[in-house]
C-alpha cells in the first residue's frame, strides 16, 4: 500500500520506513508534488497533526498520515510541548532550544520529561489518531551526535545514554514516534 507521510524531514522518513518494512511504500510530500509549507498553528499536538493530514488528503487526494511531537517537561508544566521546534525562536535551532530549556531548568530537581507523538491517519475510510510516549529525564550535560532536536539532553527511562548516543536502530525500538507508528501499523494491518 502507498501512503504519504506528510513531511520532508529525511531523519523521520528513514526512521519510519525502517519500522514499516515492506508492507507500505512511504511517499514524502516532495514525492506527491507538495512543495508548500504545511500550516501547523494549532495549540495541541492532536490539532497540528490533524491539520497537516487534512490538508494533504483534501488537496492531493492520497491516503496519508501526519505526526506532531513535543517534549513535555514536568517542572515546566508540559513546556515546550507543542512549541518544541521553535522554543527559542523562529530560527528553530536545536542548539538554541536546548540552551533555553537548560536555562529554564536551572536549579530544578525534578527533571522528568517525556516525548509525546500524535499521528493522524486519514484514508477514505476515516480519521484515526495514535499516541506514542517515551518517558525519561533531562540531563544538563549534552551528549551524543546521533538523532536530532533535543536528543543530546534526553535520557530515556532505563538508560544511561542520551537518545543522541543511541544508534538509529536502538532509538527506533523505544522512541515515542516508533510507539505511535507501531499502533498505526497494527491498525493498517487489521484494516486490510
Ligand atoms: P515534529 O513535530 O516531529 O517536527 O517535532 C517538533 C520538535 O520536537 C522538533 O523540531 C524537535 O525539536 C522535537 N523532536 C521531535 N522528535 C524528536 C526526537 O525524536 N528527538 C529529539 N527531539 C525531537
Amino acid at each position: 500500500m502507498t501512503l504519504c507521510f506528510a513531511t520532508n524531514n529525511t531523519h523521520k522518513i528513514k526512521e519510519i520506513q525502517a519500522l514499516l518494512g515492506n508492507s507500505h511504500q512511504l511517499l514524502s510530500l516532495r514525492d506527491i508534488g507538495c512543495t508548500e509549507e504545511l500550516a501547523e498553528d494549532q495549540e495541541t499536538l492532536e490539532g497540528n497533526s490533524l491539520q497537516k493530514a487534512e490538508y494533504v488528503f483534501q488537496h492531493y487526494k492520497v491516503a496519508c498520515f501526519a505526526d506532531d511531537t513535543g517534549l513535555e517537561v514536568e517542572a515546566l508544566n508540559g513546556a515546550p510541548g507543542v512549541y518544541s521546534a521553535r522554543y527559542a525562536g523562529d530560527q528553530r535551532q536545536p542548539a538554541d532550544n536546548m540552551q533555553l530549556l537548560l536555562k529554564n531548568l536551572q536549579g530544578e530537581k525534578n527533571l522528568k520529561a517525556r516525548f509525546r507523538t500524535v499521528i493522524t491517519l486519514i484514508t477514505k475510510k476515516g480519521t484515526h489518531q495514535f499516541e506514542g510516549i517515551l518517558n525519561g529525564t533531562i540531563t544538563f550535560e549534552q551528549r551524543g551526535t546521533q538523532g536530532f532536536g533535543y536528543d543530546p539532553v534526553f535520557v530515556p527511562e532505563g538508560y544511561a545514554q542520551t537518545l543522541a548516543e543511541l544508534s538509529l536502530d536502538e532509538k527506533n525500538k523505544i522512541s515515542h514516534r516508533a510507539r505511535a507508528v507501531q499502533k498505526l501499523v497494527l491498525f493498517l494491518k487489521a484494516a486490510r
